[in-house]
């Protein structure tokens, strides 16, 4: 009896050492690194799993989830792409990706809320510019977008909200991005894609191994080697890419310091607000100003 349970527990130690080898293995070198596993680098990850198979890919993700930062900080807005200029391919990406994104909601079962957009003009000025926004999204192809021109109209999408006039676009819907992140992380694994969390990459070098030729390190100093490294890093963008060796600095991402703050509204007032609302962007700010947006 003691024998054949000391017998099995010399194989669980087998199997648990095969495989702990098997991932040391499977993490050391790949034909693919990815570092950081917001919703940017497992949308990545997934794409490339699903259209090239055969390659061994990893996500390199420091926290100790998926889309731990900016990917589940945000309004959990999908833009329909008025604000971009025509063909830029922020315009594109936004007018493709959000009929793309609805379907892939709808098919994995996570709810998001297709509850519209309103850019509210205060004034007579930010009115005017409703047109140029309109023009634009007009260019960029943005179905489903109308100019409201009175109070009555603007109350008619959202009882709480005053102005002049403003824009409402009915394709604008809301989301969690941390769920979306995680259904991406999930398709990922499913295909057979890694996924390595508190995974931190300090450095990224060339090394001499022709087969693996890039040399990512870990915090503790283990390495990986890898044929194709993609940065995902979001905001520690800019210092990854200084890593990379005989980058010039003026190439690298800018990165510019933002504070967010973020208010609930009381329950009483939310009926009042059943839509997004924003105001006319400052061109010259890089984001969109404070707005309301319902979470889901
Ligand atoms: C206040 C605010 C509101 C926003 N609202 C919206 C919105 O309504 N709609 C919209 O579409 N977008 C919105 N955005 C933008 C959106 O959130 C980001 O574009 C998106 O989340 C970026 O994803 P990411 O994967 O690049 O970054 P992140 O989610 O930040 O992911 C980067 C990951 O890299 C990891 N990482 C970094 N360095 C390393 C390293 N050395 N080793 C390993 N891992 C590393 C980090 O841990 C992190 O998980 C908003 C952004 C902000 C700031």
């Amino acid at each position: 009896m003691i024998a054949s349970k000391l017998q099995l527990i010399w194989r669980l130690k087998a199997a648990a050492k095969r495989w702990s080898v098997q991932q040391r293995k499977s993490s050391t070198n790949c034909d693919l690194a990815i570092i950081g596993g917001g919703i940017i680098g497992t949308a990545i990850g997934r794409q490339l799993k699903l259209d090239l198979n055969h390659l061994n890919i990893q996500v390199l993700e420091k926290g100790g989830c998926l889309g731990g930062h900016q990917s589940s900080h945000n309004s959990g807005v999908m833009h329909c792409g008025i604000y971009y200029p025509p063909g830029s391919l922020k315009a594109r990406l936004c007018v493709q990706g959000i009929d793309l994104l609805q379907r892939y909601c709808s098919l994995k079962g996570i709810s998001y809320n297709k509850c519209g957009k309103l850019i509210v003009a205060s004034d007579c000025n930010e009115a005017e510019l409703l047109n140029c926004l309109l023009e634009r999204a007009r260019d960029n192809q943005v179905e489903d977008v109308e100019l409201l021109d009175s109070l009555g109209a603007i109350q008619g999408k959202s009882t709480g909200c005053r102005g002049v006039r403003a824009l409402w676009c009915a394709r604008t819907a809301n989301v969690s991005f941390r769920n979306v992140t995680q259904a991406f992380g999930t398709d990922f694994q499913e295909a057979g894609g890694i996924i390595h969390l508190n995974t931190e990459i300090v450095g990224l070098r060339q090394s001499c191994n022709c087969e693996y030729p890039l040399k990512l390190t870990r915090e503790h100093g283990e390495t990986i080697g890898a044929k194709f490294v993609i940065l995902c890093g979001g905001l520690q963008a800019a210092r990854l890419t200084h890593w990379v060796e005989g980058e010039p600095p003026k190439s690298s991402p800018q990165r510019i310091s933002l504070k967010v703050d973020y208010l609930t509204v009381a329950a009483k007032y939310c009926d009042h607000l059943s839509t997004n609302v924003y105001p006319v962007p400052d061109w010259g700010a890089p984001f969109l100003g404070a707005h309301f947006s319902p979470s889901v």
